[in-house]
């Protein structure tokens, strides 16, 4: 999975950064370069908080430089489901947190010009059977009476065409609110930024070990990082640095393939308004066009060997083809995957541990810009600012039962929703 994506192929040269050699001391240590530790970084300089972030990799390594680049309000789940789990006042709060994500996103991305394709004509939800499509239904009439969200629209099957232009689906769901960007490039104009505001980034310097001493000492492999704080944004790609965290979040595969550059009419064929789509399936496929006129394809990733790696990108290809039979005979330039982290309540969960170490992560495929407002938050909360409104706030991280055994689980679960996409209502 670890392949040239071909957002790395086209976000430029990567600045190389430092390794963390000696000691260093600051106010706030985090360690995670994509999103949410970037942006924890960004709004500490903010409040003139000293942050040095430590990453294992580069800048963008893990999900952040990796994913489909789409920006989508909302949640795993409808929010009717949330405010039966989480009573109304909570959902609410949930439900503005999800669209401030994105505005937030956009302004910082605009504020100080990040070069990184942004595109905001709203997302839309292709419906995968006729059954989803009176659930968007419903939603929308929701969403419209108990929400006061009136940008959601549904449209049949054949109106769906000047959105999708394919017979695959059933027909949509449309949400103004949706957004869509390069994400490394996004990634790396948030370092950037961070870094223009006073934040040190080190990369080759994996966090191995995390001591209280007073102070809170991290040890790399060539130097320590002496704090008051510290934050684990590590998501999906935790290793054993913190066995809670760790044992809190399922890691679960997504791969991605993007087509040669095509021409501009073909891309306008097939997606006119340029939105970004994920569909209603239980496997779901995601797609969307790209500023060099490639189309961007996603799909689940599980597999148990290189074998198996393989025929799922044969597979995801033959997906995208038989939405858009368009694109048959059109070369596949690039295939490549990451780690999405995923919790037990399906929700991000933001919060500290007991001895105080602060914590953010399982987006549940949702982080393009959740992961940027947790970042705020994170930032917001060390430095006791009065405006932080956190409903995600995980109070207690337990970890999960038997969770060495995820891959399994999830293997098995994949195999169930395939099964529901196929045969369910
Ligand atoms: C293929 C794919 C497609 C996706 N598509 C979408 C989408 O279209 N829209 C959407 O909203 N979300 C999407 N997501 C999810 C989204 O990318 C993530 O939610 C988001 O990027 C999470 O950011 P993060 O900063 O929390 O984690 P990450 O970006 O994963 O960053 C964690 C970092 O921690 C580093 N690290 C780990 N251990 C250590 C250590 N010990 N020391 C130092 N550094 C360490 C890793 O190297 C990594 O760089 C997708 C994800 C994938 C994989």
């Amino acid at each position: 999975m670890d392949s040239l994506s071909m957002w790395e192929a086209t976000a430029g040269e990567r600045k190389q950064r430092p390794t963390l050699q000696g000691d260093r001391h600051c106010d706030v240590v985090v360690i995670g370069a994509g999103y949410t530790g970037l942006s924890t970084a960004y709004h500490l300089q903010e409040k003139g908080h000293k942050t040095v972030v430590l990453e294992k990799y580069h800048v963008g390594f893990g999900a952040s430089g990796r994913n489909g680049g789409e920006l989508l309000t909302g949640f795993q789940g409808t929010m009717e489901s949330w405010v039966a789990k989480k009573g109304m006042e909570t959902a609410k709060a949930m439900w503005q947190m999800s669209l401030d994500s994105i505005d937030i996103t956009e302004h910082i991305i605009k504020e100080h010009g990040i070069d990184c394709d942004f595109v905001r004509n709203g997302d839309i939800r292709p419906a995968f059977k006729l059954s989803h499509l009176d659930k968007f239904k419903r939603e929308q009439e929701y969403m419209a009476k108990v929400f006061d969200f009136h940008e959601l629209n549904v449209l049949d099957k054949d109106e769906m065409k000047s959105e999708v232009n394919t017979s695959f689906y059933h027909g949509a769901r449309t949400n103004e609110r949706g957004a869509h960007f390069h994400p490394l490039k996004f990634a790396r104009g948030l370092a950037d930024l961070a870094e223009e505001r006073g934040a040190i980034i080190y990369e080759h310097s994996e966090a191995l070990k995390i001591e209280r001493k007073g102070k809170v000492v991290v040890t790399t492999e060539k130097g320590r990082v002496l704090a008051d704080e510290v934050v684990i944004v590590t998501n999906a790609y935790a290793g054993n640095l913190n066995k809670t965290i760790k044992g809190s979040v399922v890691p679960v595969e997504s791969i991605m393939i993007a087509t040669e550059p095509l021409t501009e009419e073909l891309m306008k064929e097939m997606i006119p308004n340029n939105r970004a789509a994920s569909d209603s399936k239980n496997l779901l496929y995601y797609f969307r066009r790209t500023r060099d006129n490639r189309m961007a394809f996603g799909g689940s990733g599980r597999a148990f060997s290189k074998r198996d790696q393989l025929r799922l990108f044969d597979t995801l290809q033959d997906g995208m083809v038989e939405v858009f039979p368009q694109l048959k005979g059109a070369k596949v330039e690039f295939r490549w995957g990451g780690k999405v982290g995923f919790t037990q309540e399906m929700l991000p969960y933001i919060g500290h541990l007991e001895d105080g170490t602060h914590f953010a992560f399982g987006y549940c495929g949702r982080g393009a810009a959740m992961a940027v407002m947790a970042g705020k938050i994170l930032a917001g909360t060390i430095t006791h600012s009065d405006d932080v409104i956190n409903p995600l706030r995980k109070e207690k991280l337990r970890p999960i039962p038997f969770h060495s055994q995820h891959a399994k689980a999830v293997g098995i679960m994949k195999f169930y929703k395939t099964f529901q996409d196929k045969y369910g209502s």
